[in-house]
């Protein structure tokens, strides 16, 4: 099969030099200085940063952009959580679809070849976010990889009939299941009801665990036994964790210990993080973001992901993975080439691996999914991303974005 696509002209990320990228179908068969063989269609990047397409690791479809249906009175966590629920009871199918629609475009404009999506399953809502997305999974698979992680958000020992619906929304097509055990009066149960779902059907298990900033016990060890006891090591993931940010510094060492032996995967959320944490704070305010470049340097698998977008529980966003990379940086303070280096690959290669997606970025044999971007340098995106970009899903070219700004001084004005 010869070469469909050659890209020419590229930097990569960490790497001196141009380079040129070879794809044959879907598939990157080669990444050189120079590459020969003639190809089909020739990109020339020109000198610009290529870079693996964007991973949004975690994104509620089903919830994003519900700002013009309800704005915020009080702006809390409890307002959030009570009339995002009540919100709900008015979800059709056409309404979640409309709004996934223009989270899921807006990404794919901005670069995202992969992502996981939280799909709400309740005995209120029952599979009517389930019957929404999954149709759009298929729509969009030409520009965007999505798996649907069926997920109880109102609580499952207080919702009698949870399990039954969880059960169904696997059945349909849920790819990972999940919960948010900070809801339940009984997070330890609902943490052991989902490790049974899981086994049940196969799948990976996303957990929102530790979202809290106060003393309380940490649910990450019991999370931790119940992934040795079934042996489901490479198979959990762990959305905010923000309480590893209130940790002493040999504490956070020794749960890094216990992610990084039991292969499980934390991804801050800064954006929802941010806005909820530490609210009772009324100096000194705390920041409230899990430290995942410390994580990082244990060697826990860590990404970043946009989480919600303008709703409730995050009133800003949207969808530009690049811009959480950003705000990851400077509310971590990560200053230095190779930090941002390291972030870039939390919002690529390792958020895919956090999600259990492997052989994800730019090497032979893996998927062509790509983007180059108007910058020279991975620092030069970390500190303002351009939205020049063009976006590349399985070898082909699915989006471009050219922003062509204009300065006009009084005499070119004034001479028209
Ligand atoms: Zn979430």
């Amino acid at each position: 099969m010869s070469i469909t696509l050659k890209i020419v002209d590229a930097i990569l990320s960490g790497l001196d030099g141009c380079w040129s990228i070879a794809i044959q179908g879907d598939r990157i068969t080669e990444v050189a200085p120079y590459i020969n063989d003639t190809a089909q269609q020739t990109l020339n990047a020109a000198g610009k940063l290529v870079i693996p397409g964007l991973v949004d690791g975690h994104v509620h479809l089903d919830k994003a952009l519900l700002l013009n249906q309800h704005p915020a009175q009080t702006g809390t966590f409890q307002e959030a959580l009570i009339e995002t629920s009540k919100l709900k009871h008015g979800f059709t199918i056409e309404d979640i679809q409309a709004r996934a629609r223009q989270l899921i475009e807006r990404e794919i404009t901005f670069g995202t070849t992969l992502m996981r999506s939280h799909v709400e399953v309740d005995p209120m809502l029952q599979l009517t976010a389930m019957d929404a997305l999954l149709p759009l999974k298929q729509e969009y698979a030409w520009g965007l990889t999505i798996q649907l992680a069926v997920f109880a958000q109102e609580g499952i020992t207080n919702q009698p009939g949870t399990v039954d619906w969880l059960r169904r929304a696997m059945i349909m097509g849920g790819d990972v299941i999940g919960s948010a055990p900070y809801v339940d009066p009984d997070p330890e149960q609902n943490i052991r009801i989902i490790f049974e779902l899981a086994k049940e059907f196969d799948c990976d298990v996303d957990f929102h665990l530790d979202f809290l900033d106060d003393d309380s016990p940490l649910l990450l060890p019991i999370v931790v036994e119940e992934t040795l006891k079934r042996g489901w090591q490479g198979r959990v993931c762990l959305g905010h964790m923000t309480k590893l940010a209130g940790l002493a510094p040999d504490v956070l060492q020794a749960m890094a210990a216990r992610l990084r032996d039991t292969s499980i995967s934390v991804l801050a959320l800064p954006a929802t993080d941010l806005y909820m944490m530490a609210r009772k704070d009324i100096h000194n305010v705390r920041r409230g973001v899990a430290p995942i470049h410390q994580l990082m340097n244990d060697g826990v698998t860590v990404g970043v992901a946009t989480n919600n977008v303008q709703n409730l529980f995050t009133p800003f966003g949207d969808g530009d993975v690049l811009k959480m990379c950003t705000l990851l940086a400077q509310t971590l303070q990560l200053g230095t080439t190779q930090s941002h280096i390291d972030c870039l690959e939390m919002a690529t290669t390792s958020a895919a691996r956090a999600i259990g997606v492997s052989n994800y970025g730019i090497a032979p044999g893996n998927v062509a999914d790509l983007m180059i971007i108007n910058a020279k340098s991975v620092s030069d995106i970390i500190g303002a991303a351009a939205m020049d970009r063009t976006v590349i899903k399985a070898g082909k070219i699915v989006a471009e974005t050219h922003v062509q700004q204009v300065l006009l001084p009084p005499e070119v004005s004034s001479s028209v």
